[in-house]
């Protein structure tokens, strides 16, 4: 049976994970953001070169991924058999600004990730508050990748990083006993780690974490594995007086 295909014209990219392997070899990286006909969508696999930025509005061909049931995942189409070619069927068709981003996001924020859970809903919006950041220290890092002698030397994985940013936050209308205490898989942690070893606890300033100048939200998604645990995509942030 064929499975679902529609073109997404409307999506507005607000994140980008770490790279991550998977089973086959590739590094890929788990995209995600807002489409106005579509509510939230994620787009998995997709390649580290795409042109999928934080609030670049694209339009995209997807299918359903057999593997991923959750109602906001979606495939590029012909992923694995285009996967080199597969950056040329994103079109990029504009970008969006404030207000507009402002406007957007504050209209999705959720009270708290646990009503986002009870929704069955894989992605969504929290604003925080007394958020904090803090690193935890991998036991298990998977430095494989230096061993890899033959071929093009390939792309670091957020498991190849000792540290793993993390967050401890309260939500605007937080109901969750405790404060949340979350991973954060953004990408550009990752290449401040990648870039500036030793310096890893500096990428909480980077991201204004305690910037009163800055309004803050927190575009989170679940696990395809384990649908109740919520991590942080990315922190979307702007100066408060951005016209
Ligand atoms: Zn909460």
């Amino acid at each position: 049976m064929p499975s679902e295909q529609l073109t997404i014209d409307d999506l507005v990219l607000l994140g980008r994970g770490a790279p991550d392997r998977i089973r086959d070899g590739r590094i890929t990286i788990c995209a995600a953001g807002w489409s106005k006909t579509h509510g939230f969508v994620r787009i998995y696999p997709t390649r580290t070169s795409s042109p999928l930025r934080q609030w670049n509005q694209v339009a995209v061909p997807v299918e359903r991924n057999p593997l991923d049931s959750r109602p906001e995942s979606w495939k590029i189409q012909g992923s694995k058999s285009e996967w080199n070619t597969l950056d040329r069927k994103i079109e990029v068709v504009g970008e969006l600004k404030q207000p507009d981003r402002r406007r957007v996001i504050r209209e999705l924020v959720s009270p708290c990730v646990n009503s986002i859970n009870e929704s069955r809903v894989s992605l969504g919006i929290v604003r925080p508050v007394e958020m904090s950041g803090f690193l935890d220290e991998r036991t298990d890092v998977d430095d494989g990748i230096q061993l890899t002698l033959t071929g093009p030397p390939q792309q670091k994985t957020k498991q190849g990083y000792r540290f793993q940013p993390r967050l401890r936050y309260r939500c605007s209308g937080c109901t969750a006993a405790e404060s949340h205490d979350q991973q954060i898989i953004e990408w550009g942690c990752y290449e401040w780690f990648r870039k500036n070893p030793g310096l890893e606890a500096q990428v909480f300033e980077n991201l204004r974490l305690e910037d009163p100048a800055y309004e803050k939200h927190l575009f989170v998604g679940n696990q395809a594995n384990h649908r109740v645990s919520y991590l942080v995509i990315t922190v979307l942030r702007w100066k408060r007086d951005t016209p």
